[in-house]
């Protein structure tokens, strides 16, 4: 049967729309499927999104698109049950164009970017789902979608369905996920004066935000983090939670959440504000040896079904965006010589291990293992480092230098000078 589209793509998410922006600029014809009512009806992110990988399909795009609040300081929060430890760093230098990142909501974001995409004449096919896909002889040549006739035939089919991914599932090139690597977040958008948010955060008007990321030992050991971002009328707040800890610790996100927003740091932030919104989803955060195989004869992957989420530094969307634009540079390259076969899409891994997708994932690529071994060290440390912040801003006649010997008697005791010096090799020999 003759084709319907050169190439594919499932999902419109960001690695979706990428890859079919790069493809339609070509003159390729390319259809996107998108099961939500419009691009972004189905998404959630915390979100903060970064310009730089969008910024090189698209110059300047933070002129024109929808986008909240330029972040001029981030920080990150460590809470204990009465106290936070804080880190950060504000900059001038991130409050001049083009800027280095935004707050975002995906409904209007996505939204935005597909009317992008189409405009470059690529076909979005919104209020479909693709149910399976349809093989000759072994090799990937269209899907079958829920439509009345609904099968479409192509070159290539490139996956970038997100963290659910079962068409790389269906072909054997992942196996099911596991419960360590995948978190489920949950996010509330609180609504607040404009004015209130600048005052209650410290900055001079209503374009420049700030995130806070939370984590420490008032979560006990989960694997988990908060956030909180500033949009022009509303916070983002939200928690992130490994599945296997909310499992073994029997709670409930929602629960989280309550108890991250009830913290006497957190509470005066969002104070007064009503909820607007309450949205949940997953995060494939298993990190580099979670991949699926990233290709097959006539198919790719990208963004997260590809599992390509930097959780550490809470990136996803520039990742699948890079991934995208690298799967259609694939097809390109691959249909000069006519050749879509597993050998010719083997360029996509190459390309990703090349860009700082994948060199960034194998930066941290034991850090979930280490994570999941040593769940104290997300605990344990912040806790001690607290405690001891506390002595030393805490006046009380006593000398400074019993002060040290309470602080190094605490660590001993609590910790272990022995521990201390193995969980200080560990994570060296981890990061390498
Ligand atoms: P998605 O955005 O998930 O898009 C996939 C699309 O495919 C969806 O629109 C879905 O409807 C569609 N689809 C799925 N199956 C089918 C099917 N069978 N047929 C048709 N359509 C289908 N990243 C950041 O960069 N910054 C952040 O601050 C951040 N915070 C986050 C906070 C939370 C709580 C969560 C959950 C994620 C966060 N992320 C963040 C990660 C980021 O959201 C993802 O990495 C990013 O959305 C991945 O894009 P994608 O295009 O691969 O997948």
């Amino acid at each position: 049967r003759k084709n319907d589209f050169d190439v594919i793509i499932v999902g419109a998410g960001p690695a979706g729309l990428a890859a079919g922006y790069v493809l339609a600029k070509e003159g390729i014809n390319v259809a996107i499927i998108e099961r939500g009512i419009f691009p972004g009806s189905k998404n959630v992110m915390g979100g903060i999104f970064y310009r730089s990988s969008l910024d090189d399909l698209i110059p300047d795009f933070y002129k024109e698109a929808p986008l909240e609040r330029h972040i001029i300081e981030q920080k990150v929060w460590f809470l204990s049950d009465d106290s936070m430890f804080s880190a950060g760093l504000k900059s001038e230098r991130y409050n001049v164009e083009p800027y280095n990142c935004f707050s975002v909501f995906r409904a209007k974001f996505d939204k935005w970017f597909a009317k992008k995409v189409s405009d470059a004449s690529a076909m979005i096919i919104n209020e479909t789902v693709v149910r399976e896909l349809i093989l000759k002889r072994g090799k990937v040549v269209g899907v079958r979608t829920d439509r009345p006739n609904g099968d479409l035939y192509c070159d290539v089919v490139i996956s970038a369905e997100g963290v659910n991914s079962f068409l790389p599932k269906s072909l054997g090139l992942r196996k099911k996920i596991n419960a360590n690597n995948v978190a489920l977040g949950v996010k509330e958008v609180i609504e607040l004066p404009d004015k209130v948010i600048n005052d209650r955060f410290g900055v001079s008007n209503s374009s420049e935000g700030v995130t806070i990321e939370i984590t420490g030992p008032y979560f006990n050991e989960m694997r988990a983090m908060g956030f909180v971002y500033t949009n022009r009328n509303s916070l983002s707040v939200g928690i992130g939670a490994v599945i296997e800890d909310l499992v073994r610790l029997k709670m409930n996100p929602n629960d989280l959440l309550e108890t991250l927003k009830s913290h006497p740091a957190i509470k005066p932030l969002v104070s007064g504000g009503e909820t607007k919104e309450y949205m949940a989803h997953m995060i494939p955060e298993g990190g580099y040896y979670s991949m699926p195989k990233l290709y097959h004869d006539g198919f790719m992957v990208v963004g997260d079904a590809a599992m390509l989420v930097n959780s550490i530094h809470r990136e996803g969307a520039n990742l699948a965006i890079e991934s995208g634009k690298l799967a259609a540079k694939t097809y390109i390259e691959a249909r000069k010589k006519g050749d879509f076969s597993q050998r010719a899409l083997s360029a996509y891994q190459k390309r990703l291990e090349e860009s700082f997708v994948l060199k960034d994932l194998k930066t941290y690529k034991n850090l979930p293992k280490l994570l999941e071994e040593k769940k104290y060290l997300i605990s344990k440390y912040p806790k001690f480092l607290i405690d001891a912040m506390y002595e030393i801003y805490n006046v009380d006649r006593v000398p400074k230098s019993e002060k040290i010997k309470l602080i190094l008697n605490k660590a001993k005791k609590e910790i272990g000078y022995f521990s201390i010096i193995k969980d200080i090799f560990s994570v060296w020999r981890n990061l390498r």
